[in-house]
This record gives C-alpha cells, sequence and structure tokens, in this order.
C-alpha cells in the first residue's frame, strides 16, 4: 500500500471529512460549503465534476506562476531528493541562492533576508526589527490595508479583520488614511491634489503622534484586497521624504504587490522608491511550498552584527520552501513572466476594463496596473453609492454574490470583495485566456447592472 493510498479519491468523502475534521479560517464553521478541488493546470483548476474555472483570482492572489507548473513541480521533486529539511541554525545551499537572488531582485542596499513561513510572520518580524532598530515603538499604518492575520499585525490591518481582535491588539499601532482618488477622505478633485493632500495628512499624523516616537511607516505600494488601490504619482515618493526627515523607516508589505503582480519583482519599483524593509511571501514562489520573509537592508541588518536578534522560527528558510523559489524565480526570467504581466496589463486588461466600463452602467472606476485590478461597482455613478455597502453580509452582500455566482455559472473564478471584483489572474496567464474571462465578466456584469438605481441607467 502506497502512503498516500489513505487520500480520499471522491467528492463526497473529501466534503465529509472536510466538515468533520477541518477547522477553516474566517468563517462560521457550519455556515460554509468549502467546493472540493479535483485538479488544477495552468491558469484553471476543475472540481470532481468535471467542471472547470479560468482563475481570476489566483487563490488568495498568490499562485502567480499557474498551477503545476512543469518546471516548478520537477525542481520541488529534484530538490526533495537531495534535503526536504535543515534547521535554521545551519548553512543550506537553497537557502543562500534564494536569499542571494531576493536581495538582486530588491537592490539598493537590501542585503539580507529573514525568511519566514508566511506574509503574516514576515510583517511580525519587519516591526520588531524597525523597533529595536530604531529604539522607537510606534508603527504607522493605513486603514484599508491588510497585513496578515496573526496576533501582531493583525493590529496593524486596517479594515473590518481586524475588529474580531480588538481590543487586544498590540500598542503603538496608529492608523493613517492613504490616497484613494474614487473615494478620497481628502475631498480631492484630482491626483495631484489627491497626493498633496494625503502626504499632508501623513505630516500632520507624523507630527501629533511624536516623529522622535515613531519606529516606521508600513504600507502596501498598491494596496491589494483593499481596492488595488494604486497610488497617484508622487506619493511613495513623498512617503520616503517624510521619513527621511524624521528618522522613521519604511516597510513595503509586498506580500502580494511583490513577485510580478504589478509587472516588477517588488511593486514598489514601479516607483523607482527605495524601501527600508521588504516582506514577501505568495508569490514568490506561489505557495507551492508555504514561504515569506523579510529583505532587510544593510544598516539594520548591521544592528544584529553583534546584538541577538530576538527571533525565529523551526522552519525559518525551509530548504524545500528556498528551492522553490530559486526555481520560480529561474522560471520568470527564462519565460519573460514580468513582461507577460505588464503586456497583459497595458495591453489587454486595462483597455478591455474601459471597454466593459463604457457598457456597464454598474462600473463606477476600473484600476490597476500589470494582473492587479479593480473594477468598482456601484449603484449610482453619480452619488458613487457601493453595489453593497462596506463589509456587507447576509442579504446586503446579494448583489455581489449574484454577480459571482453568475461568473462561476459560466466558468470563471472571480474575486470578490466588498463592492469589488480583482482581475488578479496568475502572471502567466495568456492573452488569450484573459480575454476569454473578461468576456464572461462582462456578461456577468448584466446582473450588477440590475440593481443600478441611478438615473443614467
Ligand atoms: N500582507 C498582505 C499585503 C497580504 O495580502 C497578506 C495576505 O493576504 C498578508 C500580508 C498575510 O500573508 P499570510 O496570509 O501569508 O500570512
Amino acid at each position: 500500500m502506497g502512503a498516500l493510498d489513505g487520500i480520499p479519491a471522491d467528492k463526497d468523502t473529501v466534503k465529509k471529512l472536510d466538515r468533520e475534521h477541518v477547522f477553516h479560517s474566517w468563517s462560521a464553521q457550519a455556515l460554509i460549503d468549502p467546493l472540493p478541488i479535483a485538479s488544477a493546470e495552468g491558469s484553471y483548476f476543475t472540481d470532481y465534476d468535471g467542471k472547470r474555472y479560468l482563475d481570476f483570482s489566483s487563490q488568495l492572489v498568490n499562485v502567480n506562476i499557474g498551477y503545476q507548473h512543469p518546471k516548478l513541480i520537477a525542481a520541488i521533486a529534484e530538490y526533495a531528493q537531495r534535503a526536504t529539511t535543515i534547521s535554521p541554525a545551519f548553512a543550506n545551499d537553497a537557502r543562500s541562492e534564494a536569499a542571494r537572488l531576493i536581495c538582486e531582485k530588491a537592490g539598493h542596499d537590501l542585503s539580507k533576508v529573514f525568511f519566514t513561513n508566511g506574509g503574516a510572520e514576515a510583517n511580525e518580524n519587519a516591526i520588531r526589527m524597525a523597533r529595536l532598530h530604531t529604539g522607537r515603538s510606534k508603527i504607522l499604518a493605513m486603514y484599508r490595508s491588510y497585513h496578515g492575520a496573526t496576533h501582531g499585525v493583525i493590529g496593524l490591518t486596517g479594515d473590518p479583520r481586524r475588529w474580531g481582535t480588538e481590543p487586544h491588539i498590540i500598542p503603538g499601532v496608529v492608523h493613517f488614511w492613504g490616497p484613494y482618488p474614487y473615494r478620497s477622505a481628502f475631498h480631492s478633485e484630482n491626483a495631484e491634489q489627491e497626493t498633496e493632500r494625503a502626504l499632508q495628512h501623513l505630516r500632520d499624523t507624523v507630527m501629533v503622534e511624536g516623529a522622535q516616537t515613531i519606529a516606521a511607516i508600513i504600507l502596501e505600494p498598491v494596496v491589494g484586497t483593499n481596492g488595488i488601490l494604486v497610488p497617484p504619482p508622487g506619493y511613495l515618493a513623498g512617503v520616503r521624504e517624510i521619513c527621511d526627515e524624521h528618522g522613521i523607516l519604511l516597510i513595503s508589505d509586498e506580500v502580494m504587490a511583490g513577485f510580478g503582480r504589478c509587472g516588477e519583482w517588488f511593486g514598489i519599483q514601479h516607483w523607482d522608491v527605495r524601501p527600508d524593509l521588504i516582506t514577501f511571501a505568495k508569490g514568490v514562489n506561489s505557495g507551492y511550498v508555504p514561504l515569506g520573509g523579510v529583505v532587510v537592508s544593510a544598516p539594520i541588518a548591521a544592528t544584529f552584527d553583534q546584538r541577538v536578534y530576538p527571533g525565529g522560527l523551526t522552519y525559518q528558510g525551509h530548504p524545500l520552501a528556498c528551492a522553490t523559489a530559486v526555481a520560480s524565480i529561474t522560471i520568470f526570467e527564462e519565460e519573460g513572466i514580468l513582461d507577460n504581466a505588464r503586456h497583459l496589463g497595458t495591453d489587454v486588461i486595462g483597455p478591455e476594463l474601459a471597454k466593459i466600463a463604457d457598457r456597464h452602467p454598474s462600473v463606477g472606476e476600473v484600476r490597476g496596473l500589470g494582473v492587479f485590478w479593480a473594477v468598482e461597482l456601484v449603484r449610482d455613478r453619480a452619488t458613487r453609492e457601493p453595489l453593497v455597502p462596506y463589509n456587507a453580509a447576509g442579504a446586503d452582500a446579494q448583489p455581489m454574490n449574484d454577480f459571482a455566482a453568475a461568473c462561476k455559472q459560466r466558468g470563471l473564478w472571480p474575486m470578490t470583495h466588498f463592492n469589488r471584483t480583482h482581475v488578479v489572474p496568475p502572471c502567466t496567464t495568456t492573452e488569450q485566456e484573459v480575454r476569454e474571462g473578461l468576456a464572461i465578466l462582462d456578461e456577468a456584469l448584466e446582473v450588477a447592472d440590475t440593481f443600478y438605481t441611478g438615473s443614467d441607467s
């Protein structure tokens, strides 16, 4: 009998065991009905009834290289023959090379990698490093952000996922508003004004909090789950200036924006701004084996040359995960995957979504870059009233649920959040596949249009 023979082969057993024994994240356990997935390949996954879905979500926006990439699978099998686990206390060839490659891609003076198992742990360690390096305690983070679900970084998170942990979150976190031209917290009328006012708001926040108490500002260079909020020109450079003026560190949370999502290795490179710390996970190896980390600039790394860094993880720099990162980065280069992501954004998704917006009154705005796009749905273009309320659930969420069901029925797996659908397929998706997915989206948006109440419908 093979060691894997016990894995059930039929949908009903998979589902039954899931319901009995698997405790799912972010869910009321009795109210969910997870779809059992039988297989996946390229940009598609297939259920046990043989229904194939084109994945416009990349799972949790992490399968940047697509499913079952043959070269990546071969690399995992090859490295598994050599080493499956070596503790972080030893040096390991795959870990050394993964760290070198990631630093090379990060550029500037980012010279060392502290590996973790995922994004939340990366942010935990980035804020710990920032606090110890600066000797200051406060961390500034944005409203409309997500930084992970562990106890420390859920406090950084600026969305409803934080509420369930309150008030037991770590002290010393202050939230501020980032730019969002379509729903400006600053009532701006154009992108230039938005940059100016968002930066003034950040300066004011730093002033009243006391610059000398602030260790770091953490931000997603392009806000991901909370709306694919692409910063207006000059914003990130302005944040860097504020940091430099006050000795505050800039942490770029690239967990979702990195490794091709924005058409660059790291999203912040789109604006040529230097971070002091980068956190990454997801796309570094598309989750084929869990991996995350912090890329550390030389001065911060030097703080811990003679002083013990008080943190570590049993599976840190896991050899199989690191080998998968080396292989994934190599495949990205060999196959021009960053170019493909840029091409899809500039020549296909952007122009096609603009046409879709023209056809559907319920589309308030489309925005994005690379393979990182949002379609923001509204009841009324004039008032910009969202198609569903903020954090809608139950009956309030019905318009978005109906829209998502229409996509799924037609074989497209969408990523919906609040009143938006995100277009976030793997970076390896072909132009033809993207066009097919957008055609389905176009049809399904007719469902959203039925909830439109504006007078111009
Ligand atoms: N940071 C960002 C921007 C994310 O999108 C996520 C996950 O979605 C995280 C951090 C947390 O990563 P993980 O779920 O791997 O802990």
